[in-house]
């Protein structure tokens, strides 16, 4: 049967990737193949990787943290399946929370869409506040404007940068 046939470009949607187990940058470059290979999407820019300090419980590994745009014809819903698919498939357990994981995989932004269900928050409520996301986000789209908190590039400048750092 076929499926649903995607038309046109879609909009322009900002993923974060995370991971602090394993080996994080092979599994944040196979999380960004996977991305690539969905179909209905197609990857238009990836950050460097950065080692940024952890959040929530104490004595986790650092974490390699990077953020891609693309552009897609899904639905937020639908994209934020193929991001859990992809999740899984790196191995993620739903562990506690903040706690450490294989992969992360968070739906930042998605230009034109403000969205509040049970499911999903756009854009992601806690982006403002987090160095280790908007550095990375605003060395791909420091223009971009995300309702309700701000542009990049200015909201990136107002956080403590001191724990994000080049992975090397
Ligand atoms: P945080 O969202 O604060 O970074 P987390 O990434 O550790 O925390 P998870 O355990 O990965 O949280 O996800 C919990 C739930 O968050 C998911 O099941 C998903 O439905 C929901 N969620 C809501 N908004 C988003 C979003 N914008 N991107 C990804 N997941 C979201
Ligand atoms: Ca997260
Ligand atoms: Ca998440």
């Amino acid at each position: 049967m076929p499926g649903a046939v995607v038309l046109g470009m879609g909009s322009r949607a900002y993923v974060a990737l995370g991971a602090n187990l394993g080996d994080p940058p092979a599994q944040l470059r196979r999380a960004l193949q996977e991305l690539g290979a969905t179909p209905g999407v197609t990857l238009v820019a990836v950050s460097h990787f950065y080692r940024t300090a952890p959040l929530g419980p104490p004595g986790q590994p650092d974490y390699c943290n990077a953020v891609c745009a693309l552009d897609t014809g899904l639905t937020p819903e639908q994209l934020l399946d193929v991001l859990q698919r992809i999740e899984h498939a790196a191995g993620r357990q739903r562990g506690e929370r903040w706690g450490p994981r294989l992969l992360d995989l968070d739906l930042l932004h998605v230009e034109g869409q403000t969205i509040r269900t049970p499911r999903l928050t756009l854009p992601h409520p806690e982006l403002q506040r987090r160095a280790f996301v908007l550095v990375p986000l605003a060395e791909i789209a420091p223009a971009v404007e995300i309702p309700g908190q701000g542009r990049v590039g200015t909201l990136a400048a107002a956080v403590d940068q001191s724990g994000v750092a080049p992975w090397t």
